[in-house]
């Protein structure tokens, strides 16, 4: 139970000859919330991807839940997993996007019941059940039947998140999740993620929002050109950054 929910050591990816991540070693133990910073091209996006089965690694060993991510190891040989357990495991992790992604021809509540009922084989009453509690935990109760452009941004990424948690996740990956958002509409996801948080889900969420990473985040880690350079509690990370590149980062973003 103490293992992390997430290891990764010496995770390498490329893309044809760019080497994306050269290198990743970190963990994130369960109930841990982690910030993952890093300018535009540094391989926050790739890692994230690596961790949900959407790319595979190169060289390295990626662990989720104790399990290896992509490669079954049967003695000493690594084999590739068959599509069949890729979806398995990527049941088990949330992944909210920049952009809300969500079905635009189902409403609020067909977008969440719809993969409980598909994957989990959930019988329809009992997934939408759970579909009605999730949308009332992000503030939506009322907006089951609304399409997404009947919706704001905002209220589009909540809908999102609870599509996600209907799978009853044990890692949520939030990439960018507010920064398609007008400012106004911020504040609300937010507010979801830091309730998940207090739940003692575990999350890794790259984001810009300082505020939220200082506030919610166990720790805090700095991606530059595929390598991870600072990892420390908020209070270190923005209070004593000790890496020039975190320095020159936090003095644009802040
Ligand atoms: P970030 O999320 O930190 O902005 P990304 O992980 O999206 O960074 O991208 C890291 C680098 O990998 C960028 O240079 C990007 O152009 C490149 N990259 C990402 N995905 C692909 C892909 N599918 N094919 C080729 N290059 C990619
Ligand atoms: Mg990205």
């Amino acid at each position: 139970m103490n293992q992390p929910m997430v290891k990764a050591e010496g995770v390498h990816k490329r893309f044809g000859s760019v080497e994306v991540l050269k290198g990743i070693s970190m963990e994130v133990a369960r109930g841990e919330v982690v910030c993952l910073l890093g300018a535009s091209g540094s391989g926050k996006s790739t890692f994230l991807r690596c961790i949900n089965h959407l790319e595979k690694i190169d060289a390295g060993r990626l662990l989720v839940d104790g399990e290896l991510v992509g490669y079954r190891q049967i003695g000493e040989r690594l084999h590739e997993l068959h599509d069949r357990d890729i979806c398995r495991h990527r049941a088990e992790v949330g992944m909210v996007f920049q952009r809300f992604n969500l079905f635009g021809h189902m409403t609020a509540l067909e977008n969440i019941i719809e993969a409980p009922m598909l994957v989990r084989k959930m019988p329809k009453a009992q997934a939408t059940e759970r579909a009605r509690e999730l949308l009332a935990r992000v503030g939506l109760a009322d907006r089951g039947s609304a399409y997404p452009n009947q919706l704001s941004g905002g209220q589009q990424q909540r809908v999102a998140i609870a599509r996600a948690l209907a799978m009853s996740p044990k890692l949520m990956l939030f990439d960018e999740p507010t920064s398609a958002l007008d400012p106004e509409l911020v504040g609300e996801v937010l507010d979801v993620m830091k309730s998940l948080a207090r739940d003692g889900m575990t999350m890794v969420v790259v984001t810009h929002e300082m505020g939220f990473a200082r506030e919610v985040a166990d720790r805090v880690v700095m991606m530059h050109q595929g390598k991870i350079i600072e990892s420390a509690p908020p209070e270190q990370f923005f209070g004593a950054p000790q890496h020039e590149r975190t320095r020159q980062f936090l003095s644009k973003i802040l």
